[in-house]
């Protein structure tokens, strides 16, 4: 068996790595690689096998940066099945259109540009309808159920990974002259205890590990304290008469806030002003995990015997349409928006955002991970001016960061999930993925210390490994 890293390796973005048996090729996530525009447009559209010699494409998850370059591997030629999990599908359908149509939007911006210039334009990586097509290829099967890939030349199972809404292990037997490898893709690992979702399934006996290596580096706080904060921060505003915003990726993140809000709600704990989810997707999303209740940990189903919807309480008001929005956008008084996108780069958050920020009494809830260069990182850095669609903003505003919402896990949870794949004796093999290169070699450190018996890798771009 042959196992080529292609995506993700050194980087976090852009998860796809290929697999050869049996003369076969099945690929491991189909992300789109985020970066600066001419980089991705490389990374995006380079492959080490022709798409249509591909067999099939497992999902480990929803996120983009796993999924987001489905639509063009069909494009150029690829007609296998992509399986995920139930939840997986219909997030991905939901997400590849949204995908889709920010590809065109994005193009169109990009050619006016070069028009300018006088540059010929550029077609777009893919287009809505590209999406909407790759959507017939999904083959959904639920956790705990074997199934065999590319005419049984592998046999795979999904496990929960904990991560987001239907997130997967994906945990592969191949038989091979003879011999049996077990290999287990990580995906995106998530934590225990979080709301809504299981806890990480453990791996049961495997020879070789591909683990995901995000916060290889870093620790969060435990989330048990962050409800008790959202509750006291929203509190102290509403008191002084402020509005909050609360900028939130439309999956996941939206949906766990709600929940944590509801709970409060039916706690007596939130004072009676309007709550807002101001995002079309985040609505869509919101109604996708209200058909998934075989993802939900045994919390959310107690909470179902008593309320018939956590993810909804009096005075909670879902928005898709713009007229709706714009009118909110104009309250003086208390409020809660939450809205998209989760690192204020686009979307109707820069709007909320906008009238907003420069009022004192107000304030901003920081509750997801903001990467370097994005709005959202110039709050949470507490810069006194600010840049939103093209005017200058004084952030008068409180920034408050709530940072245990995290999805991933950290560098401890990362440790002690691979001292539990290892602890039947059988790993032989870690690849390290899915981190920037000092999280990663920080993780392959930390594994060596404590697996010494196990070789723990790097892998960079294109490098092959015989199993
Ligand atoms: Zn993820």
């Amino acid at each position: 068996m042959e196992l080529t890293f292609w995506g993700a390796a050194r980087t976090v973005t852009g998860s796809g790595h290929f697999l050869k048996t049996y003369g076969r090729a099945i690929m491991l996530d189909c992300g789109l690689f985020q970066g600066s525009r001419q980089i991705a447009r490389q990374m995006n559209t380079e492959f080490p096998i022709a798409p249509a010699s591909v067999d099939a494409i497992l999902l480990s998850h929803a996120h983009i940066d796993h999924s987001g370059n489905i639509p063009y591997f069909v494009n150029q030629g690829f007609k296998g099945a992509i399986y995920a999990t139930p939840a997986t599908t219909d997030l991905t359908r939901a997400l590849l259109r949204d995908s889709g149509h920010i590809q065109e939007k994005d193009i169109e911006f990009l050619n006016r540009k070069l028009h300018a210039k006088g540059e010929q334009p550029l077609p777009p990586l893919y287009t809505l309808d590209d999406a909407e097509r790759s959507l017939a290829q999904f083959r959904s099967v639920y956790y705990y159920r074997p199934f065999s890939v590319a005419d049984g030349a592998l046999q795979a199972e999904f496990l929960d990974a904990g991560h987001i809404l239907g997130s997967a292990f994906t945990r592969m037997t191949i038989n091979e002259n003879g011999r049996q490898i077990r290999l287990l893709f990580s995906g995106d690992v998530g934590r225990k205890n979080m709301p809504i979702l299981r806890d990480p399934d453990p791996t049961g006996e495997i020879d070789c590990l591909i683990l995901e290596s995000t916060y290889g580096n870093r620790r969060h706080q435990p989330y048990a304290g962050a409800e008790t904060l959202l509750c006291e921060s929203i509190g102290r505003v509403v008191g002084r008469g402020g509005k909050i915003v609360i900028p939130a990726f439309s999956m996941e993140r939206t949906q766990e806030i709600v929940y944590a809000l509801n709970n409060l709600w039916n706690a007596g704990k939130l004072p009676h002003v309007p709550f807002y989810v101001d995002s079309p997707l985040s609505v869509n999303i919101t109604e996708i995990f209200r058909n998934h209740p075989e993802c939900y940990d045994e919390e959310i189903k107690k909470v179902f015997l008593t309320d018939p919807d956590p993810f909804g309480f009096e005075g909670l008001i879902y928005v898709r349409d713009t007229q709706t929005s714009k009118s909110i956008n104009k309250l003086r008084e208390p409020c809660i928006i939450i809205s998209a996108s989760g690192m204020c780069e686009a979307g109707r958050i820069l709007h909320h955002l906008a009238n907003t920020i420069s009022d004192a009494r107000n304030a901003v809830f920081i509750v997801g991970f903001q990467a370097e260069n994005t709005l959202g990182r110039r709050l949470v850095e507490k810069q006194p001016e600010v840049k939103i669609l093209g005017d200058t903003y004084k952030v008068n505003a409180e920034i408050v960061v709530i940072n245990s919402f995290s999805a991933h896990a950290d560098s401890e949870e990362l440790r002690e999930f691979a001292r539990q794949a290892a602890a039947s004796g059988a790993l032989k093999k870690i690849f390290v993925v899915h981190g920037e290169e000092t999280a990663a070699l920080a993780l392959q450190q930390t594994l060596t210390a404590d697996l010494p018996n196990i070789e723990t890798v790097v892998p960079k771009r294109g490098e092959t490994f015989q199993l």
